[in-house]
């Protein structure tokens, strides 16, 4: 199947397979890659990677180390521009196959793929900015250099979510500091892992310093987690699997890198611009189906505004058009599988029986096409310590927290195992103020959505939703290099 084809309405399936030492490599099984907009839709046919094709790619991987971190920064710079370039160029068709293959709609999903063009044209330059230190020593005749190194194999382990620029923000940085890369995807979005593999394949990168293996998490993710040979293991994904990742890497003494969710709020204090709110809310909460770290799933609403917000937040959301993520007028695809559908009808059912009130949505939808189209759902009524309100759901599903005044609003905001994002809406300086300084998320953001970061700032959680370093930026270079200090004259 040729990449031309991903421009056809109707293609044919992509017979998608793993990147091993420059090989295709065929896998042990099939497994299919629905569409799920539209069921009858076979994105592609994955040949699933095993065990040992995980541990060929760890070995290629560390035969190819040596070279890549001696490679001369224009070589890293070119290759990766190159990358970048492709990518940015074929915005169109791969934002095509990343809305088939995950759901998001058309625009989302372009726009995705862009960003992770320009992630690698970001990091591409930065082989050539690579700098060191001197220190004046305490001893004569001693200078001490602090220098960087590469860390040696890393493995990229990612989600379903984002299944371009998650990648792209990972093996980009990674490259770019002299490491190899194996990637493993999330067994839903084995496509736009493909897309990007084969276009690094054509990247004038050495054989071997760029693997991509399709397989299963419990399995080849976790061949990944316990080599020896892995140096270091960046992951997006669940709390549960990060802290199963977590424990595997503290036993063998690798370094690890952690991105596992949120429950994150959005504040809507009583001196709030509404049509600002709701749309931040609309935005936060329900666009890519809720299906975001940063969605803001907890709406915390001051008393004196509340009942005017769910008003039009409830018109808002009975006006959104959900459907085929292909279809331009689409501004909610479905969600992506089946699991998921459960899990978020499973929640909804459980914040019936925790007593709040489901306002509207939670139901499934038909639609020309058979997919997994749920309505957008919306609890009232509800307090911060139901389970809908403490688990992370990751469907568009979101719920409303009355609150009497903007210090219970913050109290509210904080008081959840997560950290990820967080939002306000008001027109105070002082509250705003304070919220920048207290609240107890990684990122903060005044009067907008919670969720829809910029591509080049750093991206970080606190308390469960992370751990290790931030992620892209100038921090990347903490994760992706070791330092070295040598003393000597
Ligand atoms: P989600 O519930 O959003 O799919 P997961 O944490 O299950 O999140 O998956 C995120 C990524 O982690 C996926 O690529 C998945 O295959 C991988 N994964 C799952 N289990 C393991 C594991 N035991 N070891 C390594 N990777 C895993």
């Amino acid at each position: 199947m040729t990449i031309a084809t991903l421009q056809q309405d109707a293609p044919a399936a992509l017979q998608l397979s793993s990147l091993v030492d420059g090989e295709w490599i065929d896998g042990r099984d099939i497994a299919p890659n629905i569409n799920p907009s539209d069921l009858s839709d076979v994105v592609g046919e994955v040949s699933v990677a095993t065990r040992a094709d995980a541990e060929a790619a760890i070995a290629a991987a560390k035969a190819a180390a040596p070279g890549w971190a001696a490679a001369s920064p224009y070589v890293r710079f070119e290759i990766l521009d190159r990358i970048g370039s492709e990518i940015v160029a074929r915005q169109d068709e791969l934002g095509r196959l990343l809305a088939r293959e995950e759901g998001k709609t058309l625009a989302e999903a372009t726009n995705e793929v862009s960003r992770a063009g320009a992630l690698f044209k970001v990091f591409a330059s930065e082989p050539l900015r690579a700098t060191g230190e001197r220190l004046t020593s305490t001893r004569p005749n001693i200078d001490v250099e602090v220098v960087r190194e590469p860390v040696g194999v890393v493995g990229l382990i990612t989600p379903w979510n984002f299944p371009a620029s998650i990648p792209a923000w990972k093996a980009a940085p990674a490259l770019a500091y002299g490491n190899c890369v194996v990637l493993k995807p999330a067994e839903l979005v084995p496509a736009s892992a493909w897309a990007f593999a084969e276009i690094i394949s054509r990247s004038g990168l050495p054989r071997g310093v760029f693997n991509l293996v399709l397989g299963p998490g419990r399995e080849v993710g976790q061949a990944i987690v316990d080599s020896p040979d892995v140096a270091a293991v960046s992951f997006t994904g669940s709390q549960a699997t990060g802290r199963k990742i977590a424990q595997a890497c503290v036993a063998r003494g690798a370094r690890f890198q952690l991105e596992m969710g949120g429950k994150n709020p959005l504040v809507v204090l009583d001196d709030a611009d509404l049509d600002l709110a709701v749309k931040a809310a609309v935005e936060g909460a329900y666009f890519s189906a809720g299906q975001r770290c940063t969605a803001s799933s907890r709406l915390i609403v001051a008393k004196a505004v509340h009942d005017r917000f769910v008003e039009a937040l409830a018109a808002r959301l009975k006006a959104l058009r959900v459907g085929d993520a292909l279809d331009p007028e689409t501004e909610m695809g479905p969600v992506v599988s089946q699991e998921q559908l459960d899990i978020d009808l499973s929640y909804i059912e459980i914040g019936r029986q925790e007593g709040a009130e489901l306002l509207l949505g939670g139901d499934l939808l038909t639609r020309p096409k058979t997919g997994f189209y749920l309505s957008p759902a919306l609890f009232v009524g509800t307090t911060n310590d139901m389970r809908i309100n403490q688990e992370e759901i990751f469907g568009p599903v979101a719920t409303v927290i009355q609150v009497d005044d903007y210090e219970e609003a913050l109290a509210v905001a904080n008081d959840t195992g997560f950290g990820l994002s967080a939002g306000i809406v008001t027109r105070d300086p002082k509250r705003i103020r304070h919220f920048k300084a207290h609240s107890q998320a990684g990122m903060v953001v005044i009067n907008g959505s919670t969720a829809g970061m910029d591509f080049h700032a750093p991206f970080t959680g606190r308390k469960g939703s992370s751990y290790g370093p931030p992620e892209r930026s100038y921090f990347a270079r903490e994760f992706y290099t070791a330092a070295k200090i040598v003393y000597g004259s």
